[in-house]
C-alpha cells in the first residue's frame, strides 16, 4: 500500500481516537487507521469512520433527547434530505428545517417517529463501542444496551486500551 500523500510504501497498521461532538455531547471512539512511515500521515478506515457515525446515531436515537444539531445528524446518519424526513414524518421540509434551526420545538411524537427511523434504518450496521461524555463537565453518560445490534451476528471489536469503567459492586456479606 502506497501513502496518497508521498508515495512512499512504509504504510502501517495503527489506531486512531476520533471524536465528534454534538451539542453537549463528545462522542469519541478508537478507530483502526494507517500511518505513512516516512510522512506521518494518518487516516482512519473509512469502514470504522462510518461505523463509528452510525453507532452514534443510535446512541442519540436510545437516548430519547436531541438537540437541533443532533437532529439534523440524525437525519443526515440515515441520508434524507428535509423532503425525504418531511414525507417519512408527516409533516413539511419547513417544519424540519424549523427544529433543526432550534426555532421552534419537535413535537414529542415526531420525535419519537424519527427515533425509530433511524434505529430501523441502522439496525443492520456493526456494532461499535463508541464512548459518551457530556462535553461541558465531561460527566461520563452509560451508552444504552443495543441488543439488536449484539443479535446480529457481528464481532464485537473492542479497542485495546479502554479506558476504565466504573463498577458498582454489591456487597454481600
Ligand atoms: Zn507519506
Amino acid at each position: 500500500m502506497t501513502c496518497p500523500a508521498c508515495n512512499a510504501t512504509l504504510v502501517v497498521e495503527c489506531s486512531l481516537r476520533h471524536e465528534r461532538s454534538l451539542g453537549d455531547k463528545l462522542f469519541s471512539a478508537r478507530l483502526r487507521a494507517r500511518r505513512c512511515k516516512v510522512c506521518g500521515l494518518t487516516a482512519p478506515d473509512v469502514f470504522d469512520l462510518g461505523a463509528f457515525e452510525l453507532a452514534v446515531a443510535r446512541v442519540i436515537a436510545h437516548s430519547g433527547e436531541a438537540s437541533p444539531n443532533e437532529l439534523r445528524f440524525l437525519r443526515g446518519a440515515i441520508g434524507y434530505d428535509r423532503v425525504d424526513a418531511a414525507r417519512a414524518l408527516l409533516c413539511s421540509p419547513d417544519d424540519v428545517s424549523a427544529w433543526e434551526a432550534g426555532h421552534s420545538p419537535i413535537p414529542a411524537f415526531t420525535l419519537q417517529a424519527l427515533r425509530d427511523l433511524v434505529l430501523l434504518r441502522t439496525a443492520g450496521v456493526a456494532w461499535f463501542p463508541i464512548q459518551v461524555q457530556r462535553a461541558r463537565n465531561a460527566d461520563p453518560l452509560s451508552q444504552p444496551p443495543d441488543p439488536l445490534q449484539r443479535d446480529s451476528g457481528t464481532v464485537e471489536r473492542r479497542p485495546r486500551h479502554r479506558r476504565p469503567h466504573l463498577t458498582l459492586r454489591t456487597n454481600t456479606r
